[in-house]
């Protein structure tokens, strides 16, 4: 490595920030990249903390079948011959792909042609169908297509932001110290945190409302009553560019700040303020993240969020707009592929002419022609023994899906599981028949794009250590040993970026939002941070939907007129406490990079329930002992913190825990495998639990 930086991004959230890699004497020094839009040199801790956790320790590091060190090709060939017999055996349907927004964009694209192209299935689903395919829905109804409509620089630029089911001072670090920058330049600058637990987010709020678990769509719903009441309804944009405004408004007619404030166990001033700051700044963004996405009404909620925008015309403007914003890395990239399982590829759904397009560009005549099982679906198709071969790449479902012991138990009965992954001691590869290798952050090449929208490269400043070899190159060649030599020719991460810019502008002439055209044959190595879609002059697009235009099929935006509904399951007499979960702000999913910097594992170092001093007392238990925590799916054993930050009756467990480093903290065992009828997304903030002393 010369002394010149490597400049690359951080492979933790959504919020896609710029690294600068030096070498270091023996290490590496990380800082943020004061060029990159994203973090204009900003980083949060487990950014700067990257170069503390390159070491090899628990890696994995050779290809293994049955637990035995392996060559490449005999896993390899392990891999595609069952792979292919289980298809030839059983039909396409029996085989699937459970993938990561952890991928790169390159890697992403590979599998999800691999399964869709060639092996002719659905079955593809990834894990950021646990983090954002509510908000993806919500989109596609609302828009016509999933397209974010804002950048970062709303948030600094609006009047007012609203922050709902997002604790961004932990979850998007960088994007929280752009809006507490942006406050502090501008006092007058509103800030509103809609959350029930009062979170680190909420230091810079200048009201917080602990909304009852579950009722946010109350919330936006009354707001949009009271927008029309209150003379705030952009009448002429919606009759211009809106569709289904009408039955929208009816819906929410019944609506009082009254009957809001007491299904949303709020005091009726705080809501009554919230709707007049709403209704009186045009300069409005509403960023949401989990706690509207991972919900069985998800998909309703989100569109309860843009519903308000469209109302006002608050869309496509600087300062205005509905924000989704992604958990991972690269779920952003993952759906611009298809890599879930109800997309087919560049944003093309499954309708026969998007089955044929795709059909053509990939030379794929044995397409598959309807979606593959969602991810809960999915393992409950590998339990049932419907899915008889899965490889799973660069995720831990056995941790993150829930009813996890269901997930263990069903990949102990699966007959062929493959994990790509570079870590050798996972939950779930610790149940796999093959292991291979991959490379981590560091080592490989790609892009990944980031929450809003804007596509960066991640470059590689290590050598690939042992036999590790990146994703897109083991499912190129196991892609070649079932047969499909041709339609894989990859030398590398150039030519698939290439093949997955022009199938986005393939046939496309501005009828589809994800397009890069200008992208198609650009020098992939100096390739600059740039927001899709990007035209033929190479420029990217800040915001969309400015001139009202969107992709449905008549060009109009869509108002949904959907009911409020609560979570599925209510607390009852056994378990009487809502269980919620979410990241702390030092640790990175299942801590497997995190974990190895004690830098980090010092903000807080053990697994933990969250609760109200007065539930606490309730259960019996006392404040810093050992506690507990039961569904009807499982339970943890975990230290109870007592807070007055969190709502009575509502707990909170974080995520990142798992059965290598604590014996008893999974805490996806507990929650259930309750979904979003139309996103499949689950419920992790609501499953109802009982607590007692250990
Ligand atoms: Fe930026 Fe997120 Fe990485 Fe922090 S974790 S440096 S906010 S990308």
């Amino acid at each position: 490595m010369t002394s010149e930086p490597i400049r690359t991004t951080c492979p933790y959230c959504g919020v896609g920030c710029g690294v600068l890699v030096t070498r270091n004497g023996d290490g590496y020094s990380v800082r943020g990249d004061p060029e990159h839009p994203a973090n204009l040199g900003r980083l949060c801790s487990k950014g700067a903390a990257l170069g503390e956790t390159l070491a090899l320790d628990d890696r994995l590091l050779h290809p293994e079948i049955g637990g035995r060190r392996a060559s490449w090709d005999a896993a390899l060939d392990t891999v595609a011959w069952h792979f292919r017999t289980v298809v030839e055996e059983h039909g396409p349907e029996a085989v699937a792909f459970y993938v990561s927004g952890q991928l790169l964009t390159e890697d992403y694209y590979v599998a999800n042609k691999l399964m869709k192209g060639f092996i002719g299935s659905g079955n593809i689903d990834t894990n950021s169908r646990l983090c954002m395919s509510s908000a993806v829905a919500g989109h596609k109804r609302a828009f016509g297509s999933d397209s974010v409509p804002a950048c970062y620089e709303d948030l600094e630029v609006a009047d007012l932001v609203t922050l709902v089911g997002s604790n961004a001072a932990w979850a998007h670090p960088v994007v929280y110290q752009r809006i507490a920058a942006a406050k502090k330049a501008r006092p007058a600058m509103k800030i509103v945190v809609i959350d029930p637990r009062r979170t680190a987010t909420c230091d810079i709020a200048d009201l917080h409302l602990a909304i009852a678990p579950g009722a946010d769509a109350w919330l936006f719903h009354g707001l949009l009553n009271h927008l029309r009441r209150e003379n705030g309804i952009d009448w002429a944009y919606l009759e211009r560019h809106v569709e289904g405004f009408g039955a929208a408004l009816a819906e929410v007619a019944d609506l009082s700040i009254p009957g809001v404030a007491e299904r949303c166990g709020l005091d009726e001033a705080q809501v009554a303020e919230f709707y007049r700051l709403f209704t009186a700044t045009p300069k409005s963004v509403t960023l949401f993240s989990q706690g509207i996405n991972q919900s069985s009404s998800g998909v309703d909620k989100a569109n309860a969020v843009i519903n308000v925008h469209l109302a006002t015309g608050r869309i496509g403007k600087p300062g205005a707009a509905p924000f989704s914003i992604t958990g991972q890395p690269n779920a952003m990239g993952g759906r611009e592929v298809g890599g879930l399982a109800n997309q087919l590829a560049a944003h093309m759904d499954f309708d026969a002419e998007a089955i044929d397009r795709v059909g053509r560009f990939w030379q794929a005549p044995g397409i598959a022609r309807r979606p593959g099982l969602k991810a809960v679906e999915l393992f409950e198709a590998v339990a049932d023994g419907r899915i008889k071969a899965l490889w799973i790449m660069a995720t831990n479902p056995v941790v993150s899906v829930p009813e996890a012991d269901r997930v263990a138990a069903a990949l102990r009965a699966c007959p062929f599981v493959v994990v790509s992954d570079n870590t050798r001691h996972t939950d779930t590869a610790a149940l796999a028949d093959v292991l291979l290798p991959a490379a981590a952050w560091g080592e490989k090449d790609g892009t990944v794009t980031n929450s809003e929208r804007r596509i960066s490269r991640q470059r590689a400043f290590l050598p690939l250590p042992g036999e590790a070899r990146p994703d897109w190159w083991m499912v190129t060649e196991v892609a070649r040993r079932m047969g499909h030599q041709a339609a894989f020719p990859y030398a590398g991460p150039a030519a698939i970026f290439d093949e997955h810019a022009a199938l986005s502008a393939f046939e496309n002439a501005g009828r589809r939002d994800f397009d890069l055209t200008g992208l198609v044959g650009c020098d992939y190595e100096r390739l600059q941070p740039v927001q899709w879609p990007v035209g033929a002059d190479g420029r990217g697009q800040a915001r969309l939907f400015a001139d009202g235009r969107y992709f449905s099929a008549g060009g109009l935006a869509s108002m949904l007129a959907a009911p409020a509904r609560g979570p599925a399951n209510p607390a009852d007499a056994g378990h009487p406490l809502v269980f919620n979960t979410g990241r702390i702000r030092d640790q990175w999913h299942t801590m497997s990079r995190t974990g190895k910097t004690a830098r980090l594992l010092a903000h807080i170092a053990e697994p933990y329930v969250e609760m109200h001093p007065a539930d606490l007392r309730r259960a019996g238990v006392r404040a810093g002992g050992l506690a507990r925590v039961a569904s009807a799916h499982g339970e943890l054993l975990v230290r109870a913190v007592a807070s007055a930050d969190q709502r009575e009756g509502s707990v909170f467990a974080p995520i990142h825990w798992n059965g290598q480093n604590s014996a008893q903290a999974r805490v996806d065992a507990l929650v259930g495998a309750v979904t979003d009828p139309v996103s499949g997304q689950p419920e992790f903030k609501h499953a109802p639990v009982a607590v007692t002393p250990y």
